[in-house]
């Protein structure tokens, strides 16, 4: 007879094998959930306004791009070199990268099979990556770099074939033209470039020009960025380019760089560069990188970028009289604190680039042209503002807000670069100079180099000032109709 109790006693097992069992188990589920923890990176960053930029799994903390270009064919050579940290298991992973043909891929120095279609390369590696591990990505390719379309609001982007030099650069996504980046800004990484250009030709880039190597008929130039770089500041020109070469009262390198035609302009325009510097550093704090200048272009694009440690300036502006170069550069150095240093956490926090640029190049004209020119110019701008505003037809005042213009405002003069900056100025006249500056020196000392989001300004303005600020930013920020400024009404 076999009772429930005798079987029970009958296969009962000792207490160790149990134990074994157990383990044995344990480690085969583990085992599984590796596996299953090793899963496609995401082909974006969910941005609110582009989903697709950036991608996900990875954080990239350097970028070495090696690059042989020839001006007349406008073509290029490259390999880039992506070190990177994996913020996930992962089994695959994409890169930003537009319209060049892909040679080859390798993962930790292992080939690596990948696809490369609608400007995403999805990569998947020999070997998975797991989670927290640091890996390498080289890239090999070649061909003939061109902008692309991006979004039907915003021009075509990224590479420049000009008559006599090729650049590289756009905003918000203009980089994957020219090498395979992770294009967010909030994975920001140091890079090195180096750049082989056909004698005579120079090669320009962001940061510091650390070595310069001659060769029979061409010349190696190396640069490198230090501190961080969010992509679409990163630039590329090569041509005919003469060095200006000045330094700031502090020792601060001045590098800039023209076509020869342009050379005097040029260092007429960037003459006031020092003094501009000195202005901002006494307002915001230190100069956040090892070198500041400008490039000149001839594109007739007609417009200029804060590409990190030496804008981008088209020809157009700097023929202008100075008085009108003046702006845009004060405007452009001032995105060296805000906008390069401290980085917007997604694309819907642009006016914390623009607003502040903005409103910085008028703190210039404050200290430079005096206090009456720079009343009347926010005071103008501000009017301008409730002008418009007025003239929308009733029911219709829901326009694009600037704390969140969506995609179609998102470079909108008056949207983002005016009100961003009238709320600055507004935001100061509420809670007096002192909490203002102060606001604005804690705001930059404690996200440079990283990146903020409107949220992060807010919390620091009521933390400085210790005013509850959430009735005048939503009415600012996020409300279509233009808060009265009483100081401001004549
Ligand atoms: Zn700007």
């Amino acid at each position: 007879m076999l009772t429930n109790q005798a079987s029970r006693r009958h296969f009962r097992l000792p207490h160790p094998v149990l134990t074994l069992i157990g383990l044995v188990f344990f480690a085969h589920f583990a085992g599984a959930g590796i596996v299953l923890a090793q899963s496609p990176g995401d082909a974006g960053v969910d941005d609110p306004y582009f989903p697709n930029l950036g991608n996900g799994g990875y954080d990239v903390l350097h970028y070495a791009i090696d690059a042989r270009f020839d001006v007349e064919a406008n073509t290029l050579q490259a390999t880039t070199v992506i070190d990177a940290q994996a913020t996930q298991g992962l089994n695959r992973l994409n890169l930003d990268f537009q319209r060049i043909a892909i040679e080859s891929v390798l993962v930790d120095d292992a080939e690596a099979s990948f696809e490369h279609r609608n400007g995403e390369l999805v990569i998947t590696p020999a070997a998975a990556i797991t989670e927290g591990q640091a890996f390498r990505v080289e890239v090999r390719y070649g061909g003939s770099p061109s902008s692309y379309p991006f979004q039907q609001t915003i021009a075509d982007l990224g590479w420049y074939d000009l008559e006599s030099h090729l650049v590289g650069m756009g905003e918000p996504a203009g980089s994957s033209t020219w090498y395979p980046v992770n294009e967010h800004p909030s994975d920001k990484a140091t890079y090195t470039f180096r750049l082989t250009a056909p004698k005579p030709y120079m090669a320009v880039a962001s940061g510091v020009l650390v070595e310069r190597i001659a060769g029979l008929d061409e010349t190696t130039f190396v640069w490198e960025m230090r501190q961080p770089m969010a992509s679409y500041l990163t630039l590329v020109a090569v041509g005919d380019f003469v060095e200006i070469s000045d330094e700031t009262a502090d020792g601060l390198p001045i590098r800039s760089y023209a076509p020869p035609n342009l050379v005097r302009r040029a260092e007429s325009a960037f003459a006031r560069t020092s003094e501009i510097i000195a202005a901002y550093e006494a307002l915001f704090g230190d100069y956040p990188f090892e070198t500041v200048g400008g490039l000149v272009v001839d594109g007739g694009f007609g417009f200029a970028l804060e590409t990190q440690s030496m804008p981008i300036y088209d020809g157009m502006i700097i023929r202008a009289p100075v008085e009108f170069s003046e702006r845009f550069i004060a405007h452009e150095l001032a995105h060296q604190w805000f906008g390069n240093s401290v980085s917007p956490a997604s694309w819907r926090d642009i006016w914390l680039n623009e607003g502040f640029a903005t409103y910085a190049s008028w703190l210039w004209v404050e200290q430079s042209a005096g206090l009456s020119v720079f009343g009347s110019l926010a005071r103008g701008s501000y009017v301008e503002l409730r002008n418009s505003r007025r003239l929308t037809r009733p029911g219709d005042a829901k326009g694009p807000v600037t704390g969140d213009p969506g995609v179609e405002a998102i470079f909108d003069g008056e949207v983002i670069y005016t009100r961003g900056a009238v709320t600055l100025h507004a935001l100061r006249l509420k809670v007096g100079d002192d909490a203002f500056f102060e606001i604005v020196r804690t705001y930059y000392d404690r996200f440079k180099f990283g990146n903020a989001s409107t949220e992060d300004f807010i919390a620091v303005a009521e933390e400085v000032s210790g005013t509850d600020l959430n009735y005048f930013f939503q009415g600012w920020l996020f409300e279509a109709d233009v808060p009265l400024i009483p100081e401001l009404e004549s």
